[in-house]
């Protein structure tokens, strides 16, 4: 087989990364503090005058979206 036709792992791996949609918090935000023990990666935190997301450490689970009432956690 041609080498240009062999995927390699980290070739796949780059696949992934750009499909990752990372999320931001909007100004809906009643700074609650629900989403922070939700986040696997720890990447949400208090900000002022509300909660923020550190865009880059997001995997995309949207466990913040599934515990935010007020629906506050959008994609970025
Ligand atoms: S989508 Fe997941 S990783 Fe990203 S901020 Fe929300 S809880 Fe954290
Ligand atoms: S759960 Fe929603 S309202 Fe509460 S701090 Fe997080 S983003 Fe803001």
């Amino acid at each position: 087989m041609s080498d240009v036709l062999q995927l390699k792992p980290d070739m796949l791996l780059s696949f992934w990364e750009v499909s990752l949609v990372a999320y931001k918090i909007t100004d809906a935000c009643i700074s609650c503090g629900a989403c922070v023990s939700e986040c696997p990666t720890d990447c949400i935190a208090e900000g002022d005058p509300i909660y923020v997301i550190k865009e880059e450490d997001c995997i995309d689970c949207e466990a913040c979206v599934a515990i935010c009432p007020v629906n506050a956690c959008e994609p970025a």
